[in-house]
C-alpha cells in the first residue's frame, strides 16, 4: 500500500525551464509512478512531474506544514500518517 493522499512536497530546484512553478511553491504528491517520479498536484493548479536527480524538493510534514526532519512531530509516524 502507499500513501500518498498526504504527501506534501515544496518545490526547491526544478530543471524544467517551461514550467512557471518557482522555488517554495507547494503541492500535493498524486501518484509515484515506477521511476521514482513524482506526480504532483501544485497548489497554483498545474500539474508537473519532479524527477529524481533533476529535480530537488522536500517533504513536508504532514502534521506542521514545515519542512519534514526527523522528529519534528512526534505523532506523525514513519509513513507520515496523523494519527
Ligand atoms: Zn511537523
Amino acid at each position: 500500500m502507499t500513501d500518498t493522499a498526504s504527501r506534501r512536497v515544496r518545490l526547491i530546484f526544478t530543471a524544467d525551464g517551461t514550467t512557471r512553478l518557482v522555488a517554495g511553491s507547494e503541492g500535493t504528491v498524486i501518484h509515484v509512478d515506477d521511476r521514482g517520479t513524482l506526480h504532483v498536484l501544485w497548489d497554483d493548479g498545474s500539474t508537473l512531474g519532479l524527477l529524481p536527480h533533476y529535480d530537488v524538493w522536500a517533504e513536508l510534514c504532514a502534521r506542521c506544514g514545515e519542512v519534514l526532519v526527523p522528529g519534528c512531530c512526534p505523532t506523525v509516524d514513519a509513513d507520515g500518517d496523523p494519527r
